[in-house]
């Protein structure tokens, strides 16, 4: 589904040039789940937008479904992102003025349609979130709040999901709640790059890589724990 190869990237500032990914080719299969581990600054979160393609590699070349991402034009990255990958993060990133079906309704491209809130609502129900719908994020706890985002981020039924630490800020059984539905989203064939630091979040995965100073250096099949 995704190709890594040889795939760089450096960030330039002003006073240094950092290399965040270097030389690394992974290829992420349809249907897999891979869990990404290493310490702080290894350069995660980048492998992550390289794979959703919000930055591009400084050298090397990144293929989605065949096609190279630095032949796609800048809205065809978008649009790929926006009907083909789901993103949740640490920090859960809801809009705090917004209500929890209001926060899932609004990643269906501005299309608010019946359709698109019978599919949040749904959502919603299936993580037990049925009687929080017209709650703000701040009334939530940080359990529920990541399965709000999950909700989002599963709204347009992506293909491949994306997810930066998603248990990074909760409780064991909260982190356990999050990690089934990665596993069920998973079990229907979904593909999941997840990046975290947590051993058992790393226990549901196919695959475990481990990356050290932007490079992979670790790379093998683990056990399951479901
Ligand atoms: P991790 O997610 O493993 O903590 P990151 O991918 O966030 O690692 O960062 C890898 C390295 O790249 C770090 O040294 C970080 O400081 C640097 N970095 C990340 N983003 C930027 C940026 N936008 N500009 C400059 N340096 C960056």
């Amino acid at each position: 589904m995704i190709q890594f190869e040889r795939v760089h990237k450096n960030y330039r500032t002003a006073t240094r040039d950092v290399a965040a990914i270097s030389d690394l080719s992974l290829a992420i299969n349809e249907g897999e789940f891979i869990a990404v581990r290493g310490p702080s600054g290894c350069g995660k979160s980048t492998l992550l937008s390289l794979a959703g393609g919000l930055v591009l590699p400084t050298q090397g070349r990144i293929l989605i479904d065949g096609q190279p991402i630095s032949e796609m034009t800048a809205a065809e990255r978008s649009s790929f992102r926006g009907d083909k990958i789901g993103f949740v993060f640490q920090m859960f990133h809801l809009l705090p003025y917004l209500t929890i079906i209001e926060n899932v309704v609004v990643a269906g491209n501005g299309v608010t349609s019946a359709e698109v809130r019978e599919r949040a609502e749904q959502l919603l129900s299936d993580f037990g979130l049925t009687d929080r719908l017209t709650h703000r994020p701040g009334e939530l706890s940080a359990g529920e709040r990541q399965r709000v985002a999950l909700a989002r981020a599963l709204l347009n039924h992506p293909r491949l999901l994306l997810a930066d630490e998603p248990t990074g800020n909760l409780d064991p059984e909260n982190a356990s709640g999050v990690l089934e539905l990665l596993a069920h989203f998973h079990e229907q064939g979904g593909t999941i790059l997840l990046v975290t630091h947590h051993d058992r979040a790393a226990g549901y995965a196919d695959r475990s890589l481990a990356l050290d100073q932007g490079r992979l250096v670790e790379s093998g099949a683990v056990e399951t724990t479901t």
